[in-house]
């Protein structure tokens, strides 16, 4: 943990009101405050307890903190040193030890999740049914069981999508591993979107996980090899710009010339990274839009919102397209308890925060959700199934856009 990093908090207290732990809580030590000053009694030479390590696991790693601190403490760096530090440093109990293990030899394999389709498909109800039972013996089996999707047919996408009329620019794609695996839908919406917005798409068959996991999890070396990997393909592939269509990927991604060092450094900085809705802003549309008679709310995933600043993009998408309203959801800024793994290891905090969520997405009234992360949007639709309400449909702001430029009057 960086001391100079740790110092240049002042303790003013004005991230509290934005942090969901301390919100759900208001426990100083479950605060940003409260764990930089953890922070500080480990540097100088307080070791890492279990409580400590507590109050570390407990934070979601939202970033909400960051926007909110006007000393511009870069609580985002302190944390993922910290976990790596914990990681190192704590003994975890065998059975917290296993979960992550599995969890690690998991997600960040994009065919072994493949593999996982079948039997996910094939128990869907089943899983459903027994996790309010396994609650009670495991609170994060009872998670898994709950939150994965009902994996929807697969689709293989061509190593390269031609730009439809004049060419205006060459991306790649990040497919990602749960988006790639579980939300293969939304990677194909989203190569079609840039196709017929000019951009020809370069997907490398070669890519993997882009280390966003493993990095906001205290494992740095696994994330660094991820990184190495991501950017040889797309340097294979020939390609400067990276399209990303899912917020925790993306926010790491344009973290690599930090997360690395020397050439790879320097090869990160050649590569620049950029959130889908943020590249179609800035590049301004070509294709017309079609009427979408729908009511919309818009989910901010705090790996776009806090952490990489988009925020104004995805509603202007929205907002041109015709017929469309887009309406906004209370406390926006507070994270749904998705964050990554914490709702796997975490969770009971990532239940009050999915159903707190939850409910301030059915006052809206919208008729579909809109958000931009795979995991946020596993999250809201298990909480919303859990309170008994209506199902709210999940789109991704590259499916709404695919929908009104193709004229389908809905969105799939
Ligand atoms: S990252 Fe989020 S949960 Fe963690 S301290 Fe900051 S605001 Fe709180
Ligand atoms: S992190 Fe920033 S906002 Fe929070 S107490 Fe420290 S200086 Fe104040």
């Amino acid at each position: 943990m960086d001391p100079e990093l740790i110092n240049d908090c002042v303790h003013c207290g004005f991230c509290l009101p934005s942090c969901p732990t301390y919100v759900l809580w208001g426990e100083e030590m479950d605060s940003p405050r409260g764990r930089i000053h953890l922070m500080k009694q480990h540097v100088e030479g307080t070791p890492v307890t279990d409580e400590m390590a507590g109050h570390f696991d407990a934070c979601l790693g939202c970033m909400a903190c960051v926007t909110a601190c006007p000393s511009g403490v870069r609580y985002d760096r302190l944390i993922e040193q910290t976990r790596a530090v914990v990681e190192r440093e704590h003994v975890r109990e065998p059975a917290d030890r296993a979960l992550r293990e599995l969890v690690f030899q998991l997600f960040p394999h994009p065919r072994r999740l493949r593999a996982m389709r079948v039997p996910l498909r094939l128990s869907a109800g089943l899983r459903r049914r027994i996790a309010p039972r396994l609650e009670r013996v495991n609170p994060s089996l009872a998670a898994m069981a709950d939150l994965a999707p009902d994996p929807v047919k697969r689709v293989r996408l061509p190593r390269r999508v031609e730009a439809v009329g004049r060419r205006r620019a060459t991306v790649g794609m990040l497919t990602g591993c749960v988006q790639g695996e579980f939300f293969p839908q939304v990677n194909a919406a989203t190569a079609r979107v840039l196709a017929m917005e000019g951009c020809d798409v370069v997907i490398p068959p070669s890519q993997g996980c882009c280390g966003a996991l493993s990095l906001h999890s205290g494992r740095p070396g696994q994330a660094r090899r991820f990184a190495r990997r991501t950017i040889a393909a797309f340097d294979r592939a020939g390609v400067d710009t990276i399209v990303v269509n899912a917020a925790g990927c993306g926010s790491t991604m344009k973290e690599y010339a930090d997360l690395l060092d020397g050439v790879w450094a320097e090869r990160a900085r050649e590569i620049r990274t950029v959130d889908l809705a943020e590249y179609l802003a800035e590049l301004g549309p070509v294709a017309r839009r079609h009427p979408l008679p729908l009511t919309v709310a818009y989910h901010d995933a705090c790996h776009l919102a806090h952490a990489q600043g988009v925020r104004s993009q995805p509603r202007e998408l929205l907002t041109a397209i015709p017929d469309l309203e887009l309406r906004e959801i209370a406390e926006s800024a507070i994270c749904c308890g998705s964050a990554g793994t914490y709702n796997l290891f975490q969770p009971e905090a990532a239940r009050e925060l999915g159903d707190r969520k939850a409910e301030r997405v059915l006052a809206t009234g919208a008729d579909l959700l809109v958000s931009a992360n795979p995991g946020c949007t596993m999250q809201i639709t298990s909480a919303i199934r859990r309170s008994g309400a209506a199902p709210i449909p999940v789109a991704h702001t590259a499916q709404v856009l695919d929908a009104s430029i193709r004229g389908l009057g809905r969105v799939a």
